[in-house]
């Protein structure tokens, strides 16, 4: 049943709108195709409090207020204006119904409420490389709306005893262990995820990105998935349970994509994460699964070889490991962050503690008090200063 669950790959609960599409298909009207000259409908009216979409409506209303409030939402205006700007790219005239939240939660995720609260989890912004990637992926949620493919979902699921969950889904806070549960339930078909791929590579290439990008972020998660030995990807990982990312799905997006060319917006993209970043590697790292860590930001480093946050981070990653020869590439990581000039305080402390385990105490002393000279104030400093005295005795 798991197995099928994660086999079904579909963007768990990238929920979508619902009720007019349906009811125009009831009236013999089939939407139109999506090809290249696929043209998106016309924007959707607000449906009645008093119809069942509009109860529906109203209860996501309710989740979107918890979300603005809740401390997981990031409030960075430069980062929610970033994304607000990209939806509406992708999106065109249905711009003003879409709202975008970025959500610090460190696994890959995107969703659209039906009231059109879109999340965007942090994890996500972690993974991707560039504007393109993200736009992709964007541009898939927007159209499972402008398919209006979960409205019959909704009503599917709120059917059975797994609504109140499905609800607090969209309201996020502290739903992480229950998402593998609830994927499967929210799963699209094979046919809605298809459809949602090929509308997101039409609206790229109006959009003028390079659509080729789309196929590499499920590349990176299959990769990233498979890293850990001996673990069954759609057990242990929601990232999996979620998004389950397929050979075959990549394949047909880079079908779609053939011969587009456009912009991958790399460094747009980066200028807008650098401040944010070195947040998303520290909830990555206590995300505690150190083959996937050490697997993303080795990928990472393809792109920024001399990052001294990345290998910092790395290194980190490799003590979290711990498998023989980890410590080794750890004091690599550390060392050549240090080699860069601008390595961050904490390294200075992680080669520390390196040092006191190789049983080298004056080096360990010069590293953790460069640490307090870089960092006096870090909340672990008066831990530190204990340990140079236990040092010195
Ligand atoms: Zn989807």
């Amino acid at each position: 049943m798991k197995r099928r669950a994660w086999l079904r790959w579909g963007c768990a609960h990238c929920a979508g709108f619902g009720v007019l599409a349906a009811a125009r298909a009831a009236d013999g009207a089939p939407p139109a195709p999506v090809d290249d000259a696929y043209e998106p409908p016309a924007r959707f009216v607000r449906p009645d409090i008093a119809t069942d979409e509009g109860g529906l409506w109203a209860l996501m209303d309710r989740e979107e207020t918890r979300l603005r409030r809740s401390a997981f939402r990031m409030r960075e205006d430069a980062l929610a204006g970033y994304l607000t700007a990209l939806v509406c790219r992708l999106a065109g005239e249905h711009c003003p119904d879409v709202r975008v939240y970025p959500v610090r939660t460190p696994y890959f995720n995107a969703n659209m409420a039906p009231n059109g609260m879109m999340q965007v989890w942090s994890g996500l912004l972690l993974r991707v490389d560039n504007e393109a990637q993200l736009a992709a992926v964007l541009a898939h949620e927007i159209g499972h709306y402008l398919r209006r493919h979960s409205l019959e979902m909704l009503r599917d699921v709120r059917s059975r005893t797994a609504f109140g969950a499905f609800l607090g889904l969209f309201g996020i806070v502290g739903l992480v262990g229950q998402m593998a549960n609830i994927a499967s339930l929210m799963a699209f078909s094979r046919d809605k995820e298809r459809e949602a791929d090929r509308i997101s590579i039409t609206l790229l290439k109006k959009s003028g990105y390079d659509a080729g990008e789309a196929a590499k972020i499920w590349a990176h998660l299959l990769a990233e998935a498979r890293a850990t030995p001996d673990v069954d990807p759609s057990k242990n990982s929601v990232l999996f349970a979620t998004h389950p990312p397929s050979d075959e799905r990549r394949q047909t997006l880079e079908n779609l994509a053939l011969g587009s060319t456009g912009r991958t917006g790399a460094s747009e993209f980066r200028a807008v994460m650098a401040p944010l970043r070195r947040t998303l590697l520290e909830d990555e790292i206590k995300r505690n699964r150190p083959y996937e860590s050490v697997e993303l930001i080795s990928r990472l480093l393809g792109h920024e070889p001399g990052s001294a946050e990345l290998l910092h981070f790395r290194g980190e990653g490799f003590m979290l490991r711990a498998t023989p020869g980890d410590a080794d590439l750890a004091w690599a990581d550390f060392q050549a962050a240090v080699q860069t000039g601008q390595p961050l305080p904490v390294t200075h402390r992680a080669l520390g503690a390196l040092h006191r385990k190789r049983n080298e105490p004056a080096a360990a002393r010069d590293a953790w008090q460069r640490y307090l000279e870089l960092a006096p104030s870090a909340p672990d400093a008066a831990l530190i200063r204990q340990a140079l005295e236990e040092l010195k005795t």
